[in-house]
């Protein structure tokens, strides 16, 4: 078994904080994986996981994922990630979340949390009493609420940018787009396409969720398998992760992977070669579904709404552009080619660092005083 310092090597990880309260029974480890272009933003996992190693390697998974999304995103911000160990179903209080809200305050700023599996926004509103450095607030105390319609909004802006390049067309109009999940992001995303003219063939386990949408958005309900052979021009991911992987492939019709679901490769190397030899243009995870992300950021300038559509949309068609074309221009897969953007643009901004400014604020801000 690997040893902690070890675990951060293996990652390039800055910080790991094991935080422990006896009082309220808190254990949570937080891990700021890099912040080369701003302070550490993820969210706050809880999980009942079977060992502490487990917890350990999730958050140090978890938080190096979150500075390449950050930095592909064009946002001033690291990444981090924090988990707290227990059981979401029977162990959340107050207590307890304003213990991790204080340790959060002790990293003044180096790290931002946010809500994630297992917490709510109800939870961020407890450790919102011991610390400022908290996003996913609801819009009644100022934060940015549910970011489902912006990721959304950002995952359309995504699938027309991944149409202009693999079809050189400006418009959805007439294709067929398979959307597997219509649940918070996938609903509205229904609403995004068929305002773009695509035509709609959708799954759902939840039979309420697949008629709320069929109804609505006059689209052809489909099983959750007949999604892989679908006579669709692009699949759109929007449920679980790892739906990509050997046996799914081969069976895609379409020509084109872009949607919100986290984690869609069930191994990234391999799968994303895949779909590059079948010609299958792939629209890399986490810089589509960027919008929920882009969402809360917006929170540390004062939310906007308008800001946060406008940055989702505009930003995540552009990011796009730039991965194909990196892709193309070193024949590496659009998954390969994203890391280089993501891992260039660190590169670049620590080189501004180099000319001395006065100091800046916590939040990333240059003081003017
Ligand atoms: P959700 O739970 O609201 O919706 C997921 C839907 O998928 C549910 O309705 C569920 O019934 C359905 N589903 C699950 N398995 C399925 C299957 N095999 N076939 C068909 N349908 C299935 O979740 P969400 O918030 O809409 O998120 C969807 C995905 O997008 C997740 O992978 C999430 O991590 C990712 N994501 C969400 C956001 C956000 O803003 N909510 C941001 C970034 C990424």
């Amino acid at each position: 078994m690997k040893q902690v310092f070890e675990n951060m090597d293996s990652r390039d990880h800055e910080e790991v904080v094991f935080c422990r309260d006896k009082d309220t029974g808190l254990k949570a480890i937080i891990a700021v994986h890099n912040t080369t272009i701003g302070p550490a933003l993820g969210g706050c996992r809880m999980w009942n996981y079977d060992t502490e190693q487990a917890a350990l390697k999730d958050v140090l998974r978890l938080s190096r994922g979150m500075s390449y999304k950050a930095a592909i995103a064009g946002l001033n911000l690291g990444g981090g990630k924090a988990v707290i160990i227990g059981d979401s179903k029977k162990h959340k209080n107050e207590i307890l979340f304003r213990s991790f809200g204080r340790f959060v305050q002790g990293l003044a700023g180096r790290y931002i949390t946010a809500e994630d599996v297992g917490t709510s926004v109800k939870d961020m509103e407890w450790v919102r009493m011991e610390t400022r450095y908290v996003t996913g607030i609801s819009r009644a105390l100022g934060g940015s609420g549910d970011p489902s319609p912006v990721t959304a909004l950002g995952t359309c802006a995504g699938i027309k940018a991944t149409v202009k390049k693999h079809f050189g067309k400006d418009t959805l109009n007439g294709l067929k787009i398979g959307v597997q999940g219509v649940g918070h992001v996938g609903y509205h995303l229904c609403g995004f396409l068929k305002k773009e003219g695509a035509k709609l063939y959708i799954t759902d386990l939840y039979e309420n969720s697949l008629k709320r949408a069929v109804d609505e958005f006059n689209a052809i309900p489909i099983s959750s398998d007949e999604i892989y052979d679908a006579d669709i021009d692009i699949y759109a991911p929007c449920a679980l992760g790892a739906t990509l992987d050997d046996n799914t492939i081969p069976r895609l019709r379409c020509s084109i992977v872009a949607g919100a679901a986290n984690n869609q490769l069930q191994n990234e190397d391999i799968h994303s070669q895949m779909l590059k030899d079948r010609g299958i243009l792939y629209a890399p995870d986490y810089a589509i579904n960027a919008g929920g992300l882009i969402n809360v950021a917006n929170e540390i300038d004062g939310y906007n709404r308008e800001r946060a559509f406008r940055q989702a949309e505009e930003g995540i068609y552009d990011t796009l552009l730039a991965i194909y074309k990196r892709s193309e221009n070193d024949n590496v897969t659009t998954h390969a080619a994203a890391l280089k953007v993501a891992e260039k643009r660190m590169i670049d901004v620590a080189k501004l660092k180099n000319i001395y400014l006065p100091k800046k604020n916590v939040m990333g801000k240059r003081d003017n005083s």
